[in-house]
């Protein structure tokens, strides 16, 4: 069944989301059936909606729909009509309004050249400024999303060919991407210039692949060759791989979400184990706020590897105490409130034999607006829990993010507006403790946050915002992609 993309399941609205996944392959038989599978293990990236673009040399075939990548490209017949060696495809994470077809990417342009496709991670901050412009100047917008203001500056640019002409549509845009384009015979990797959200390169078979995570390249089995650089664009062809730098570089600025909460724990990023990393946050989270417990349990699934390091770090047992349902379906909710109110029963479950009469340490990921804390919490009381202490393995989330992660507005996250013991009383737990910013950063490695030059994107703890802000301090739309509040 094909659940809904048009509203966003009631257990995940107290979470961030990724904004999305972004794979293609070059010169691979299995082109379109690689990219399926490369998809598939970026679904956690972007459940709302996929779409995949090939091209057998002759034309472009295209198939977007709402829903999971399971069910869109399930059926042999459908594969069938992907032809060629060559495919994009895309992921993504609807942040307002609909999920139209329209917003489904890859998306795709004729010029004058031939057949463009793209397939964009992150979020561009000046993408309303632009959008204004371009109207005026006659562009007509087929979608709502930010991505398409490539394909119009694209369309628009002097130069002759298309890797110039897209190296010059981005010196125009500001903000977080990571891009995968195909051209009639070419395949298109860049990074923006800090390098916000990652991107891949991989070898399978002879054939190029670039994709979001290295979890992508893991399930069809291709070797990792390396990271795209910040600000590299990467042009792939019949003659292999040419590295351009044609942005003048800057210190690059990972986003830290990435390790916490985002990437999947078996990728790695930037040549960094998202699940090393999660274990040293835990680590640190220990050393930091430990108190005296029986038992550390993690909140499934992102808390897991974070509640191994806290674990190992004080020598208390480490216990499933939480047991996660994969299997709840958001349309088996949605029709009834009576049973809404649920909540996260349906999703987590507590076990009573774990938790009766212990003290236990919680360790989550992050709080967002509190209402799931809330429920877990309730939970593990409920399951003969002496004690509770929620542990978060990443600093207070303060602010928005404007670079391609779905948060809500600074007025409805909880630690914004709260103190700790204000946030501790909210969500009922014994005591309440986050990592600390330096305590995040000496779990990736560095001594301490460098406050004159930070190592990562980390503006969703600290308000500093490495990439302009244009459209918000403009006064325009909204943080997120959706111009449907905008230009209706
Ligand atoms: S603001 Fe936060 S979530 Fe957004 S890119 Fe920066 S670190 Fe990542």
């Amino acid at each position: 069944m094909i659940e809904s993309p048009r509203l966003p399941h009631p257990l995940d609205m107290d979470a961030l989301h990724e904004e999305c996944g972004v794979f293609g392959v070059f010169g691979h038989i299995d082109a379109a059936a690689l990219a399926a599978l490369g998809l598939h293990a970026l679904q956690h990236r972007g459940q709302e909606a996929a779409g995949i673009v090939t091209y057998d040399g002759k034309q472009f075939y295209s198939h977007r729909a709402a829903g999971h990548v399971g069910d869109i490209f399930s059926s042999p017949a459908l594969m069938d009509h992907l032809p060629g060696l060559v495919a994009i495809g895309h992921n993504r994470y609807s942040t307002t309004g609909e999920t139209a077809l329209r917003n489904i990417q890859p998306l795709f342009a004729d010029y004058e050249s031939g057949g463009f496709a793209l397939s964009h991670n992150g979020n561009l901050t000046n993408a309303t400024i632009l959008r204004r412009e371009l109207v005026r100047r006659g562009c007509l917008f087929q979608s709502t999303t930010d991505t398409e203001v490539i394909i119009h500056l694209i369309a628009i640019s002097e130069q002759v060919n298309t890797v110039d002409r897209l190296i010059e549509a981005l010196r125009r845009v500001v903000g977080a991407y990571s891009l995968v384009a195909m051209t009639n015979d070419r395949m298109i990797g860049v990074r923006d210039q800090m390098g916000i959200r990652p991107l891949v390169i991989g070898m399978l078979d002879g054939a190029y692949v670039l994709a979001s995570e290295t979890c992508a390249l893991d399930i069809i089995g291709a070797d990792f060759l390396r990271d795209v650089a910040p600000g590299e664009v990467v042009v792939i062809d019949a003659d292999g791989l040419t590295s351009l730098k044609p942005f003048a570089p800057v210190a690059p600025r990972l986003c830290v979400f990435e390790y916490i909460y985002f990437a999947r724990p078996d990728s790695v990023v930037d040549g960094s184990s998202v699940y090393e990393a999660r274990k040293r946050i835990g680590v640190e989270l220990a050393r930091e706020s430990h108190v005296d417990a029986d038992v550390v349990i993690p909140v499934p699934d992102s808390g897991v590897p974070s509640a191994m390091g806290y674990s190992r770090e004080t020598g208390l047992p480490y216990e499933l105490g939480i047991i996660r349902n994969h299997y709840v379906g958001r349309t088996f909710i949605e029709p009834s409130d009576h049973i809404r109110h649920l909540g996260v029963k349906l999703k987590h479950n507590a076990s009573r034999a774990v938790i009766e009469g212990k003290r236990v340490i919680l360790v989550d990921d992050s709080i967002v607006r509190g209402t799931t804390s809330v429920k877990i919490i309730e939970m593990m009381r409920a399951a003969g829990a002496k004690e509770v202490h929620l542990r978060i393995s990443s600093p207070p989330t303060i602010n928005s993010c404007y670079y391609g992660v779905d948060t809500p507005e600074r007025t409805e996250l909880l630690a914004a507006n709260r103190t700790i013991e204000e946030m501790r009383a909210f969500i009922g737990a014994d005591s309440l403790a986050y990592v600390s910013i330096d305590g995040l950063y000496r779990a990736m490695g560095h001594g301490s946050r460098n406050s004159a030059q930070p190592q990562y994107c980390d503006a969703c703890f600290t308000g500093e915002y490495p990439v302009a802000l244009a459209d918000r301090d403009g006064g325009e739309a909204t943080p997120q992609l959706s111009f449907l509040s905008s230009f209706g």
